[in-house]
């Protein structure tokens, strides 16, 4: 009996004295897990960036920006929240875009590039835009992102009021993103509202 209850005792110390221990191993690890899952965060975006928008020149060494944030969620999101910046602030210079050689043209092509009385697109629009679709390999001219042609945007790179025409070397081909960033009055409103923004933010711890 007096056995058993010395060795409650002592059991209970020992449990007692390793406690402080597991604490502090658990906030170590907690600590180390914390900066290898940022790293290996920011890496996992860092080949969707360079794989989905290839045109985009991002600067992917922004962990010493975030590395004091405690909190991982706060800290990916601010991540995210960069990368997002500057896809936006991408100067971008809309330009003449290339030709197409003369075969992949049709009959009506050149009577229909200038603009018609009533201000309205050509009844051969879509297929101007597929054609310049097609010469941007399916990309967007900004970001290079690929597109489908339901999800392609057009941009006249020299607007109709001041002399430009529906020529294919007036036709720029743009993602949806792309688009708003260069039609945006209020880009800190505009980066909410890109499908870059829910693409990467997915990533994000829950
Ligand atoms: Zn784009």
């Amino acid at each position: 009996m007096v056995l058993d209850f010395k060795f409650i005792i002592s059991g209970t110390l020992i449990i007692l004295a390793l406690i402080p221990l597991y604490i502090y191993r658990k906030t170590i690890f907690k600590h180390f897990y914390k900066k290898g899952d940022i790293k290996t965060f920011i890496k996992s975006l860092t080949i969707i960036l360079k794989q989905d928008y290839p045109k985009i020149p991002f600067n992917f060494n922004i962990l010493e920006k975030y590395k004091d944030e405690k909190d991982i969620r706060i800290q990916e999101t601010l991540v995210v929240e960069d990368f997002v910046r500057q896809f936006c602030n991408y100067e971008y210079e809309l330009n003449t875009q290339p030709s197409v050689s003369k075969e992949h043209l049709w009959s009506t092509y050149e009577q229909n590039c200038s603009l018609r009385k009533d201000n309205q697109y050509p009844k051969d629009w879509n297929q101007r835009k597929e054609v310049a679709w097609i010469r941007d390999n399916k990309k967007c001219n900004r970001c290079g992102t690929e597109l489908k042609l339901s999800d392609a945007q057009t941009l006249l790179v020299k607007q109709m009021k001041n002399g430009g025409g529906f020529n294919l070397e007036n036709i720029a081909i743009l993602c949806n993103d792309c688009t708003k960033v260069l039609k945006s009055t209020n880009i800190e409103g505009t980066a909410k509202d890109l499908h870059i923004l829910d693409r990467l933010m997915i990533k994000v711890e829950n």
